[in-house]
């Protein structure tokens, strides 16, 4: 999970039914871009489809490389805690993002509870490791898909959504029957499975994936033994790459495409110089790129050192050199 400021309050309660009328602007203000692919996928069929073959993945749980087979509409949780119902941490439009998602009405976001990666310096960790929200089900997701498209911001994104993908598709096909039509994000770890962003080909506009280790043993050590956690993203953000290409800008609004994020840790724990080589080599040296230099020692981190101090000026200007020497240049923060 990226570094994201909770949003807005939870109010699920006082959301009712929306009327088509009240996002018939957001369309007609985005002339020049095509209608997001899902709108299509909904009309052939399509989306259904793929609603089913996500939910198949569900129970036993197969949704996300950890693969607990748990059995989750039993109640059971996996590694991540989430089990048959889910929650919302918060949602609402958040002006704090990367400049082509915020644009000036800002993007729409909604925070999930949990996460199947539990960084442990994480800086949500009481959302992401302890669950903290409101248990929702799809048709209240859909209220607030709704509620968020009435206040006109960009797009609407999901926060953390690896382990929800099924919930969230029924959530987006009764917003859909609701007159919902803006760019979908997905915010993620990119501890993702393949089998699962391959399903996703034309729901998701714009990806937003963290790569936040370039060595799998370092990754497991700091996420409670996440396997593999390198090769499955690697996998994962060249399959979205595939899908929906180098970021697409229109009037300094992004509708289509990746924003790769990539936290800069102590001591290089992260890879930053293979990151940016792999970024330039297996994507595109365009491809839109947020190296943070926000860390600081959060959650668990003081029992990890190098993790237990920021970064300094010195380690985030060589993490933008070694960007620029691998010929990336779309940088934002
Ligand atoms: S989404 Fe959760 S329950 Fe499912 S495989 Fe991943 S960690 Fe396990």
């Amino acid at each position: 999970m990226a570094g994201v400021a909770v949003l807005g309050s939870f109010g699920c309660s006082g959301i009712v039914g929306q009327s088509d009328n009240n996002q018939r602007g957001a369309r007609n203000q985005r002339k020049n871009v095509p209608e997001p692919k899902y709108l299509e996928l909904e009309r052939s069929g399509e989306l259904a489809k793929r609603e089913k073959a996500l939910w198949d993945l569900y129970s036993p749980c197969y949704l996300c490389p950890r693969l607990c087979g748990a059995k989750r509409a039993e109640g059971i949780g996996g590694v991540c805690t989430a089990a048959s119902s889910f929650r919302v941490a918060s949602y609402g439009v958040d002006f704090a993002t990367e400049r082509p998602i915020r644009g000036t009405r800002g993007s729409g976001g909604i925070f999930l509870s949990n996460c199947n990666l539990l960084c442990i310096f994480c800086q949500n960790w009481q959302i992401a490791h302890r669950g903290d929200g409101n248990v929702t089900t799809p048709d209240q997701l859909a209220n607030m898909i709704m509620s968020i498209q009435r206040r006109n911001p960009h797009n609407v994104s999901f926060i953390s959504p690896t382990h929800l993908v099924p919930q969230i598709v029924s959530a987006l096909r009764i917003a859909i029957g609701r007159g919902f039509n803006l760019p979908l994000l997905f915010d993620t770890s990119g501890h993702e499975s393949l089998e699962v962003i391959k399903l996703l080909d034309g729901i998701v506009d714009i990806y937003q994936p963290d790569f936040k280790f370039m060595d799998s043993k370092i990754a497991a050590r700091f996420t409670q033994g996440a396997p593999n956690y390198a090769e499955h993203a690697a996998a994962a953000i060249k399959e979205m790459h595939r899908q929906v290409g180098v970021l697409q800008i229109e009037n300094g609004i992004a509708y289509q495409g990746i924003l790769m994020r990539h936290l800069v840790l102590p001591e290089n724990l992260s890879g930053t110089d293979k990151f940016v080589r792999w970024v330039a080599d297996e994507l595109s040296p365009d491809t839109h790129i947020n190296i943070s230099g926000q860390f600081f020692p959060a959650f668990r981190s003081s029992e990890y050192p190098p993790l237990n101090r920021r970064i300094t000026r010195t380690e985030h200007n060589q993490a933008m050199q070694w960007a620029r020497e691998a010929g990336l240049h779309n940088f934002h923060s």
